[in-house]
């Protein structure tokens, strides 16, 4: 009668989401300010003025096309040529409109390229840890997701692993940097050799290998980090954007894929977007804000706070005894867990009032994640419980 596939993934949350959840009824229980609510990564940080000004220049311009009406079905073409100047000022690319298609976020980008690339009997590679709805999108395409362990010392790409994770039935890797969960920023030095392996592999086989490059964290970098950009390192790449971090925007759901145009073929692919955006009825992202990121192009959230987040936690959590790498980038600490059983962990932090997210869905049995898109004064207040939990192992 229904999908089983579809009724298991409605009726299993996934622990983020569970957890966001019990975070809502336990603060209903005892208090907004009891809680320590790490579980998913909703920015903190309002949006930058650059959107309410442009919310409320649009509204009071009061065009109904350009408030409510229907864009192109891959979206406005003023703001894709917008996107495509930004992005060519940025990193020296040669973009144009036609090579940009205008999404409901990173989670539409990303479904909608693999569905435009997926043939029977596919695979598609990402590196643990990875942000668990690659499973859902990519098994939604009836492909297979195959994960290659990063390095286990900084969760850099292994190399040696990775290259021993291609096959025949390659069709795309999907790589996330900065990373959900680490925070790790790939090196430069990590993604050239990983694209000459890539090259290497594409000759072997004799067709295209596909670099699918998920951004939504690429402006939330500390200490001067540089993220490359992947189309320059590698000609078949897609890139999957979203507005929701970089201006604080998840909810409005808005963002972009772009072929390059070096991809082989990229007429084609881009066709092929196109007709898979159509397909999953991902048409004409919400034209409000599409006119909204047009008017901030190169505007960002002050990511200042994240910053000052990680600098406060990380220190804090190093000195009660856990352990943890220094994220480079985006807004989460990923840390071992004080006991085998992630799971167990995180129960047992939520006697403390902890909210962290255990990390075997996201490939890492054994950490957990720390969101510290939360306000500063939370970072503060929760120190103590965590190094509470840490006694409560002996540390
Ligand atoms: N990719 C990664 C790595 C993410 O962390 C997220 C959201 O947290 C997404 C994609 C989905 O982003 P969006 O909200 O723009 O759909």
């Amino acid at each position: 009668m229904l999908s089983q596939k579809m009724l298991e993934l409605g009726t299993n949350r996934s622990v983020i989401r569970d957890l966001f959840e019990y975070a809502k009824e336990r603060k209903a229980e005892i208090g907004e300010d009891k809680v320590f609510d790490f579980s998913i990564g909703n920015p903190s940080v309002p949006a930058p003025a650059c959107v309410h000004q442009a919310v409320e220049e649009l509204i009071r311009e009061g065009d109904p096309v350009l408030l409510h009406g229907y864009t192109s079905a891959q979206g406005d073409a003023g703001l894709r040529q917008a996107i495509a100047d930004y992005v060519n000022g940025q990193h020296g690319t040669a973009l144009t409109a036609d090579h940009f298609y205008i999404t409901v976020g990173a989670a539409a980008s990303l479904s909608i390229t693999l569905k435009a690339l997926a043939e029977e009997g596919d695979e598609f590679i990402t590196f643990a840890p990875f942000f668990p709805e690659y499973r859902v999108f990519v098994e939604n395409t009836g492909s297979k997701l195959v994960v290659v362990n990063s390095d286990p010392k900084d969760f850099q790409i292994d190399q040696r692993a990775f290259e021993a994770g291609i096959t025949e039935h390659t069709k795309g890797v999907i790589l996330n940097s900065p990373n959900n969960p680490s925070g790790v920023v790939i090196s430069e030095e990590g993604i050239r050799e990983m694209c000459g392996i890539l090259e290497k592999k594409q000759k072997e086989y004799g067709h295209p290998i596909f670099l699918i490059t998920d951004e939504p964290y690429r402006e939330l970098v500390y200490g001067g980090v540089k993220v490359p950009y992947l189309m320059n390192y590698y000609d078949n790449t897609i890139v999957c954007y979203s507005y929701s971090k970089s201006l604080s925007l998840p909810g409005e759901r808005i963002g972009y894929i772009a072929v390059s145009d070096r991809a082989v073929q990229w007429k084609q692919i881009y066709a092929a977007v196109c007709g898979a955006g159509r397909a999953l009825g991902y048409v004409c992202a919400p034209s409000l804000f599409q006119q909204v990121v047009k008017r901030c192009q190169g505007v960002t959230s002050d990511v200042s706070v994240y910053e000052r987040n990680r600098d406060i936690l990380y220190n804090a959590l190093t000195e009660y005894g856990y352990r943890c790498i220094k994220p480079d980038g985006a807004f989460y600490l990923f840390v071992e867990a004080l006991e085998k059983d992630a799971g167990a962990f995180s129960e047992r932090a939520k006697e403390y009032e902890l909210l962290v997210v255990p990390a075997d869905s996201f490939g890492t049995p054994g950490f957990v994640r720390i969101s510290y898109c939360v306000s500063t004064e939370q970072i503060e207040n929760s120190l103590p419980a965590f190094r509470a939990l840490a006694e409560s192992y002996g540390r």
